[in-house]
């Protein structure tokens, strides 16, 4: 069986996947803009500047949006069908795709409360979300 992808941190999101590996959150912020993004980048989307200083995220947001996988993409993700694939509105203003987990596929809805836990995948945490 093929093995779940696990993330490749490079010069830009290394500092990110550091700090899921120790159950925290982050995000940039622009200090020209005051921009608020993800995922990690060398520069600002918002305006182009350089001055991003990695911030600390509540971990917690809202399911902006979601649909249940019913179709496995590889034979790793089989044993987890049906699961969710969401977009969640950060409470800090940005938004990240993650899997809903820990509830029943059916329950999860549109503006629903989320917090964030960690998925250990071979050594690499993944942040998911969880009914708050
Ligand atoms: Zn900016």
């Amino acid at each position: 069986m093929t093995a779940k992808p696990v993330p490749r941190p490079n010069a830009d999101t290394a500092p990110y996947w550091e700090a899921c590996n120790e159950e925290r959150l982050l995000y940039q912020k622009c200090g020209a803009c005051g921009h608020n993004q993800f995922y990690p980048r060398s520069i600002c989307a918002k305006c182009g500047g350089g001055e991003l200083a990695w911030t600390e995220a509540a971990p917690t947001g809202a399911v902006h949006s979601f649909t249940v996988v019913e179709r496995a993409p590889s034979e790793a993700f089989k044993p987890d069908i049906p699961y969710v694939l969401a977009l969640v509105d950060m409470a800090d203003g940005y938004r990240m795709m993650m899997n809903v987990v820990d509830c029943d596929p059916a329950a999860v809805e549109i503006g629903m409360a989320v917090r964030i836990v960690f998925e250990n995948r071979h050594g690499q945490k993944l942040p998911q979300a969880t009914p708050a």
